[in-house]
């Protein structure tokens, strides 16, 4: 977006959204379905650069809501029927087609460029009323009290210089992802110490596929030695997003720099070698560090966080872009019935946060398992066949529905707590 193409700014919105990624894009898009004067601010310039390109089946609802399936179809996005997990390196296990546990039309997901996929969650916003500005940096929320009133952003004036407005609103939604603006101003904001992780990704020309209905698969490799972990993503283009996940003490052991981290742990995944044998590198490899964290409170009055400025997890499953989406749905209708009710407390703006944290707790548990060097999905799988559906049922993003307790019980059986 150009800056003469940015909108005029009103003094006051009902609803202000910080933050254009996919959290702040289907909260903003559902107040202003809602019929709510909706702002949303987003720093960057568009379409931004995002990791985070694997998407999980059970996305479809919140894109169908949204109106967006149909895009989805036509575009060049790589078609997602599986994820397939390989141990020590090499060894793979029967793919998780999503398709034979459950065959309709959500078990098929996308493989997307974050920078495209961002950019047509907020043209929908757009279309459907919502006022987008890019460029605008958010540098202060005001508060009267406990109640959030508004922020102070930064914004090109009228001859291209950067001045500071403040904009009222009725609802402030924090959508600012790993930023997580207010959580770090509230003083809310906490670490998962089991999870200091860190990762070294980029991106590969030509790397192998497998044929057919495999193409789309995301591909999740345990190391030899199961100190780290690679995900291989197909995208358009032939390219692939190629990252290794690991503690950051031993990523980025004696001061490794991101390449000489991502080819250590390459030696140690015959498996992802093979792949990368004819393949061409695109990018500077990246890194992002202790990244998972959650705010002890999601909603205050006048105010809520979504997606990752609410929390993260790991990205072993996938579940950010879902969780985003999901949680911008739910506090998009809890923001409509405060509008409704005339009563933006915490308890009606947060309304939501039981039921999405209890799906957040279940992804964890899954990731906690993973993370455990005594788990293995095979050897879990062979003794409980009988749990096949619920881990499924994670993978696709069923989450909030479905009871787990048996499962993980199950799981806690089978996967021997590790040593102190
Ligand atoms: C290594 C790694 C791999 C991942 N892989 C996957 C994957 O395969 N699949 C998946 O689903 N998820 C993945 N994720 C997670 C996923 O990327 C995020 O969960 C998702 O982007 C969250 O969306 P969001 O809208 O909450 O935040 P974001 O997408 O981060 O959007 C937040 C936006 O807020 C803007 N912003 C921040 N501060 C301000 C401010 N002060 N003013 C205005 N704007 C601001 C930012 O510029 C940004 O555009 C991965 C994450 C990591 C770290």
């Amino acid at each position: 977006m150009t800056e003469s193409a940015q909108p005029v700014l009103d003094e006051a919105y009902d609803v202000v959204v910080i933050g254009g990624g996919p959290a702040g894009a289907s909260t903003g898009a559902l107040t202003a379905e809602h019929g709510h004067s909706t702002l949303i601010l987003e720093r960057s310039e568009l379409p931004r650069f995002h990791v985070g390109e694997s998407l999980i089946p059970e996305t479809f609802w919140t894109l169908k809501r949204l109106g967006l399936v149909e895009r989805l179809h036509e575009s060049a996005y790589p078609r997602k029927y599986s994820v397939q997990f390989f141990s020590e390196g090499l060894k793979p296990s029967a793919p998780f087609y999503f398709d034979q546990y459950k065959d309709c039309e959500s078990s098929q997901t996308w493989q997307v460029w974050r920078d495209s996929f961002d950019q047509m969650l907020l043209d929908r916003a757009t279309e459907l009323g919502a006022t987008v500005h890019a460029k605008a940096q958010v540098i202060d929320a005001h508060f009267d009290g406990d109640q959030a009133t508004g922020v102070r952003v930064k914004v090109a004036g009228p001859n291209g210089e950067r001045i500071e407005k403040d904009i009222a609103c009725k609802v402030l939604v924090d959508a600012t992802g790993q930023s997580a603006f207010l959580a770090s101003r509230l003083g809310l904001k906490e670490t998962d110490p089991a999870l200091k992780k860190g990762t070294v990704w980029s991106y590969f020309e030509n790397a192998h596929r497998d044929p057919g209905k495999d193409e789309g698969a995301t591909l999740i490799m345990q190391t030899a030695g199961k100190q780290s972990w690679f995900w291989f993503i197909p995208l358009p283009g032939n390219i692939a997003s190629i990252g290794c996940t690991a503690d950051m003490d031993v990523l980025f052991a004696g001061g490794a720099t991101a390449e000489e981290a991502f080819n250590r742990e390459l030696e140690r995944c015959p498996a992802m070698v093979d792949r990368l044998a004819d393949a061409t590198q695109v990018r500077d490899y990246m890194t992002t560090k202790d990244y998972t964290y959650y705010a002890r409170q999601g909603a205050g009055p006048g105010w809520t966080l979504v997606g990752d400025a609410y929390g993260f997890i790991d990205p072993v499953y996938s579940s950010g872009v879902f969780l985003a989406l999901k949680s911008g749905e739910f506090a998009a209708d809890a923001i409509h019935e405060a509008f409704q009710k005339n009563d933006f407390s915490a308890e009606c703006l947060g309304s939501w946060l039981d039921e999405h944290s209890r799906g957040v707790d279940v992804f964890r548990k899954l990731v906690y398992a993973f993370y455990n060097p005594n788990f293995s999905f095979g050897r879990f799988l062979k003794m409980h066949p009988e749990f096949r559906s619920n881990v499924t049922d994670i993978l696709i993003g069923d989450v909030f529905k479905p009871d787990f307790t048996e499962c993980f019980e199950a799981m806690g059986d089978v996967t021997p707590p590790v040593p102190a």
